[in-house]
């Protein structure tokens, strides 16, 4: 996988698209000192040093402006002095710059690197683009200058990926774990015991060259000690990815209730927005309705959705047939009730329905002003009774439109993301990629110890060995394909 394959160089504006102070166009590739020093006006960027910034200006050789136009007879002239290092009046100036060299290999891309700062209009960055074209670079794809970062073996793929995920980061809990992952967290988890098992994996190997005379070099007790050490590695990485997806993606919280319990009205007030509608008709919200909020850092991701009650209108069915799926990939639900529309069996039926084990249930009596105040009564005493402890659930009394209200929910919601970074090591999974890795190498790590008990011939152990390392080197990129990093890649944007 490593070497330089790529001879091309490459060119991309690398900063957001659109009108800002300065503007960066990145070049990447064995030539990018050279293109970039035919376009530029400066000082002499071909005996410049590693990581050093040169004032200049961007220049178009009136040679290639003369090249795209219609022939004028002037040609003869141009090709005679299109070798020569041009003068002021042969060169359009497109814009003044900074441009910053990097020298392979201690570059992004492990390649020559330039930078040209300019000033930022999209239209220069067109035209800058356009010049580094015509003198002999190409216009990057996307995700290929970190495509070649992880090809020239600069960075490994867990790493590639991190970084798509710093760039996507919305709040500090994902800024920090792409940032870890950045630094190489699960691969140097994982590479440690890789290694250990890859000697076991020779030792085996080479028992097979001896098959005749049934000798055993690898240490089958000390072989199956080390795969238990993997497998709560494994197993330790895939728990946190609750963790991870949650900072990640968020976590999606259900708010469910009868129709006129105040879930719009909670919504709103979490939301200290009017965005859904809040009326009094029962049966209002019927569409479910989206959104974020961000509570210490994390996001969660609230569904208001349509009451859930048996109903003969079309359009609320569908509402409340969305309710149930959205209950479904919730990890926490908001069940609002109040004394006065319900009755403790229905609120016990309902919880009975839809509790899950990784479902988090917080119920929430509300309208508690029209009393005065909570105070836990008969009524939460029977949903208590009956639902605890089986279901960890909640119960907090609640007004919805009361701040102090909100708080206690917000601080619930908090809590839920905090238990989860408890039980957590240090390294947290946050890619479905990972994920899916992680578990693979499990089962294939399982076979291993099945082919160990089950004492079937050294090919197949062999062979098993082999698949757990090639599964166990899927996340750092080992063991790829092309699909897969196209697909990997592919998600990037062009400049990245
Ligand atoms: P939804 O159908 O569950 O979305 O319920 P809404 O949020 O539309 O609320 C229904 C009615 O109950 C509205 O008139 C709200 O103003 C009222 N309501 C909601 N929460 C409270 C509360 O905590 N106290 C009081 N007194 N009224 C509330």
């Amino acid at each position: 996988m490593n070497g330089n394959l790529n001879q091309d160089t490459i060119c991309a504006l690398a900063t957001a698209n659109g009108m800002g102070a300065l503007g960066i166009i990145r070049l990447s590739g064995k030539d990018a000192v050279e293109i970039a020093q035919k376009c530029f006006k400066g000082s002499n960027l071909l005996t410049a040093k590693s990581h050093s910034v040169h004032y200049g200006f961007v220049v178009e050789n009136r040679t290639e402006i003369l090249d795209i136009r219609p022939e004028t007879g002037n040609e003869k002239q141009v090709s005679e002095s299109g070798n020569q290092q041009p003068t002021t009046d042969n060169q359009e100036l497109i814009d003044e710059v900074m441009v910053s060299v990097f020298l392979a290999p201690k570059t992004f891309t492990a390649e020559n690197v330039v930078e040209i700062s300019f000033h930022g209009s999209p239209h220069i960055a067109k035209k800058i683009l356009e010049v580094l074209v015509k003198n002999g670079a190409r216009l990057a794809k996307a995700g290929e200058f970190t495509m070649r970062a992880f090809m020239n073996g600069r960075i490994d793929l867990s790493q590639a990926e991190s970084i798509a995920d710093l760039i996507a980061s919305e709040n500090e809990a994902s800024r920090k774990l792409a940032l870890n992952q950045l630094k190489g967290g699960i691969t140097k988890e994982i590479s440690l015991l890789r290694t250990e098992l890859l000697n076991f994996v020779s030792f085996v190997e080479l028992e097979l060259d001896f098959a005749e005379e049934d000798v055993e070099f690898a240490d089958r007790t000390a072989l199956s000690n080390l795969l238990i050490k993997i497998e709560n590695k494994l197993n330790s990485l895939i728990e946190s990815f609750k963790y991870g997806n949650a900072v990640k993606n968020g976590v999606e919280v259900a708010i469910i209730g009868k129709p006129n319990a105040g879930k719009s009205t909670l919504l709103n007030a979490l939301l200290k927005e009017e965005r859904a509608i809040v009326s009094s008709i029962a049966g209002t919200t019927r569409d479910t309705i989206e959104e974020v909020l961000h509570i210490k850092g994390n996001a969660f991701r609230f569904i208001d959705t349509a009451g859930l009650r048996e109903t003969t209108d079309e359009i609320e069915k569908i509402g409340v047939q969305k309710a149930k799926e959205k209950i479904a990939s919730a990890k926490i639900l908001l069940y609002l009730y109040d004394e006065f529309d319900s009755t403790p069996r229905e609120v016990i039926s309902f919880i009975k329905e839809f509790q899950r084990k990784d479902l988090k249930i917080i119920l929430l009596h509300n309208k508690i002003d029209l009393k005065g105040g909570y105070f836990e009564n008969d009524f939460d005493t029977k949903i208590k009774t009956e639902l605890f402890p089986d279901v960890t659930n909640t119960i907090l009394g609640i007004s919805a439109k009361d701040p102090e209200s909100v708080e206690s929910i917000k601080t619930e919601l908090a809590s839920y993301i905090e238990d989860l970074r408890e039980s957590e090591s240090n390294v947290v999974v946050t890619n479905q990629r990972h994920y899916e890795a992680l578990k693979n190498s499990l089962l294939a790590i399982d076979a291993v110890k099945e082919a160990i008990s089950a004492k079937i011939s050294t090919e197949l152990l062999a062979y098993e060995l082999r698949n757990a390392l090639e599964n166990l080197g899927e996340i750092s990129g080992e063991f790829t394909n092309d699909e897969v990093l196209g697909n990997i890649f592919s998600k990037f944007c062009i400049g990245k």
